[in-house]
């Protein structure tokens, strides 16, 4: 048995490797790229049996890029599902980012088990110059054999769809609308800045006084939790008025206030700069959610002050959830043969490729709970049973978080979110 876990370890080490050598490669954006974006709006459909992913509009969203012009590799990976675009004629990979969608959740319910639904995606690219094939990918795991008789398991992105898109031939949409948008807080050029869009539905109007007092509201809460209140001038704000159809109750779940339209919700951000998106939610009551690489959705319940930093964690650093609610139709989903993707809970298939090298010498495995911490402190870092879900099998680095329990950023959670900073404003 001990074998077989050093050679998985081993192997997803070498996959980690691949990721970050290729994140090290530089591609020069002038080169490939014109400097607008290119936005493509796809359609995924499925339920737990497998799914199918396919381009419905391409879109002239805007004639400057507003992501950075150095990170155009994602070297984190964080997500189910890649975009990667390669140059047609050398075959070169010149961009990719990972990101997930409501699907991995839908599948995992009891009608996710047996009936196909769709959900909207759209992904916003740097606009090629020259002829480009584009690649839908999701991770899929597989086995694969380490060396005599002993199998490891490998997580690898395939592809799922491939498109060709030549910007000479390949008529686009055009979509060069401004909408009704308010510059809340500006601290430099977008293609070294995070742009955030504060989203705002159920609004009487553009001059309704309660958004404005929202708005700053939503922005003020951000900045007062680190990491973010240090890096408040690496971001810049805008908000921007439009209905799109959040709702509590997804999955059946009451607190879980999500939207399906992600079409409507990039229609109406015209060509905002928005690296992520904020959906505030005009609604007194307690609500929230969020996809990694998408978008967070929060409403104006007095607890705001915590869904929000918490939403924001799993939307910009992919963060898990720390807490325990085995109630939840796909409550199981980190009990797995391989490592979940996240970086701050692990189910010790490979811990090695988490915190492990983060923790003080002789620490025990589990770490007995601590019950003397209090909840504004994290307590001493460990690896505690209880997380993503599952009381048992799947372990955090802390006591408390802000993504178990609305306590500061554990030490695991704050190193991922540094590591986004760098991914922007570089
Ligand atoms: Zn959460
Ligand atoms: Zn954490």
């Amino acid at each position: 048995m001990k074998t077989t876990t050093i050679k998985l370890l081993a192997l997803s080490a070498l996959l980690l490797l691949g990721a970050a050598h290729a994140g090290a490669q530089q591609i020069k954006f002038k080169k490939f790229f014109t400097g607008g974006t290119l936005r493509i709006d796809c359609l995924r459909e499925g339920d737990a049996q497998g799914d199918t992913v396919w381009v419905n509009r391409w879109i002239d969203r805007s004639a400057t890029w507003h992501g950075s012009h150095t990170q155009l590799i994602d070297p984190i990976e964080n997500g189910d599902y890649r975009v990667a675009m390669y140059d047609a004629k050398s075959g070169k990979m010149i961009y990719s980012r990972s990101y997930s969608n409501l699907f991995r959740e839908y599948k995992g319910t009891a009608e996710g088990k047996t009936t196909k639904a769709r959900f909207e995606e759209t992904l916003l690219l740097p606009m090629p110059k020259n002829k480009v094939k584009i690649a839908l990918q999701r991770r899929e795991v597989e086995s694969v054999p380490c060396s005599k008789g002993v199998t490891g398991v490998a997580v690898t992105f395939k592809n799922q769809t491939v498109v060709e898109f030549d910007p000479d031939k390949d008529e686009l949409e055009f979509n060069y609308h401004i909408g009704e948008r308010t510059d809340l807080e500006l601290h430099g050029d977008p293609a070294t800045k995070i742009d955030v869009a504060i989203v705002a539905q159920g609004y009487s109007g553009a001059n309704d006084p309660q958004m404005r007092v929202d708005y700053y509201r939503m922005k003020e809460i951000l900045f007062a939790q680190e990491p973010f209140k240090s890096h408040r001038e690496d971001f810049n704000v805008y908000g921007v008025m439009a209905d799109v159809d959040a709702e509590y109750n997804t999955f059946g779940i009451d607190r879980y206030l999500m939207t399906f339209s992600l079409w409507k919700l990039h229609d109406r951000l015209g060509t905002t700069p928005c690296d992520y998106i904020i959906v505030m939610v005009n609604n007194e009551k307690y609500g929230g959610g969020a996809i990694y690489n998408f978008y967070a959705v929060t409403s104006m319940h007095s607890m705001a002050e915590y869904v929000l930093p918490h939403e924001f964690g799993h939307a910009f650093g992919g963060l898990a959830d720390e807490y325990v609610d085995e109630d939840l139709a796909y409550g199981d989903l980190h009990i797995n043969d391989y490592e979940p993707l996240e970086p701050n809970i692990t189910n010790l298939k490979a811990f090695g490729l988490k915190w492990k090298s983060m923790l003080p010498a002789n620490t025990p495995i589990p770490t007995p709970d601590n019950n003397a911490v209090p909840k504004s402190e994290c307590g001493p870092l460990g690896v505690y049973e209880g997380a993503g879900y599952s009381a048992k099998g799947v372990y955090r680095p802390t006591m408390h978080c802000m993504m178990r329990d609305y306590a500061p950023f554990c030490p695991v959670c704050m190193k991922r979110l540094e590591e986004i900073f760098g991914l922007y404003t570089k």
